[in-house]
């Protein structure tokens, strides 16, 4: 089975209901029109359009819906939280978890974020797990030992079942949001360097099926020279995932690529 190609867009804490029922109108439009491959696009959009844009997409094929977060435990007094059973319950099938904007500024750990996967898992919801590292630490040179770190800490404990379930996504976070990207030979760099860990920990197979995207500046202009390195499975995409017609142009920039 190979794996999937897939362009995942983040929509962050943008767009009210109204816009956001627009945009996902047009993209689902653009991207059943114009997509001539198998990639899944999935729309991660802020808790309370997700149940109306998973409506939305239920019959589309190859088009999913993602939560940007969930809690780490399963239910309670925990006033202004959305557990991982709601959001399946909603019909979403995928949750970014670990991403670096919730590492840094809602101080998650490795610790919660291994909570967070293990609930996402028990209810049926597909991990988005970001992993990168920051400017300071690629011009330490200590950028693999990070990455190696954050997989170890988070995601090594799985059984290989439970791993073979997640998607990675690699976000250096000096390329979130700051119009700097990482070359294609950086990312790729990277990208390889963590399908060999995972070989390391869950063996050929596993490795090889794995999905790794690139996310940080990712744009209709450099996505198809991102998707074209072998390691690279497509991208997680924030501020471009807010035009229907740059996001669709990323999903397509597979439409050509033959891996
Ligand atoms: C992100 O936040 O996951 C991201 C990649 O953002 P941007 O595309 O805006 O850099």
């Amino acid at each position: 089975m190979n794996r999937k190609n897939i362009v995942a867009g983040n929509w962050k804490m943008n767009k009210d209901y109204q816009g956001g029922m627009e945009l996902i109108s047009e993209a689902v439009n653009m991207i059943r029109d114009e997509r001539n491959t198998d990639t899944i696009a999935i729309f991660a959009t802020p808790f309370i359009h997700l149940s109306s844009v998973s409506q939305l997409i239920k019959e589309e094929p190859g088009i999913y819906t993602a939560a940007q977060n969930c809690h780490q435990e399963e239910s309670g007094a925990y006033t202004g939280e959305i557990s991982a059973a709601m959001i399946r319950s909603v019909g979403a099938s995928y949750v970014i978890i670990g991403h670096s904007e919730r590492r840094n500024y809602f101080h998650e750990d490795h610790e919660l974020l291994r909570k967070k996967v293990q609930q996402a898992l028990k209810h049926d919801l597909i991990p988005i797990f970001c992993i990168g590292e920051t400017l300071e630490e690629r011009n330490a040179g200590s950028h693999f030992e990070v990455i190696t770190k954050q997989l170890n800490e988070s995601l090594c404990h799985l059984s290989p079942d439970e791993f073979s379930k997640i998607v990675l996504a690699y976000e250096p976070v000096w390329a979130i949001g700051t119009g700097l990207t990482a070359s294609p030979e950086q990312a790729q760099e990277i990208h390889a360097f963590i399908r060999k860990e995972i070989t390391a920990r869950f063996g050929d197979l596993i490795a090889a099926q794995t999905s790794i995207l690139y996310g940080g500046s990712c744009n209709p202009q450099n996505a198809a020279s991102l998707f074209s390195q072998p390691d690279i499975d497509g991208g997680l995409i924030g501020g471009a995932s807010l035009q229907s017609r740059d996001f669709t142009n990323i999903v397509t920039a597979f439409n050509p690529i033959r891996k």
